[in-house]
């Protein structure tokens, strides 16, 4: 199902695609929230149950875009990679 929303990284129809909710997972991490905001702001791997989690289930619909993942996917690749060389 495609929605008229395009995605302004990769100019590409959002989808309205079954996400899974995630409870109680905070993103802290500061270096994955600024390449997702710059590289795939519309990967949504999990959408953000918060306060309305009992009403929402385990899936939640939300507007997706698949450059998006697979931008996420080959970043947490990398992000990986470097982070297992420093140790
Ligand atoms: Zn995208």
């Amino acid at each position: 199902m495609e929605s008229k929303e395009k995605c302004e990284i990769h100019n590409l129809a959002l989808q309205l695609m079954q996400v899974p909710v995630g409870y109680g997972l905070p993103l802290r991490d500061p270096v994955l929230q600024e390449a997702r905001r710059m590289l795939f702001p519309h990967s949504k791997m999990y959408v953000r149950g918060g306060c309305i989690a009992n009403s929402m289930g385990s899936y939640a619909e939300a507007l997706v875009c698949a450059k998006c993942r697979e931008a996420e996917a080959a970043w947490r690749k990398d992000n990986h990679r470097e982070r297992s060389m420093e140790i």
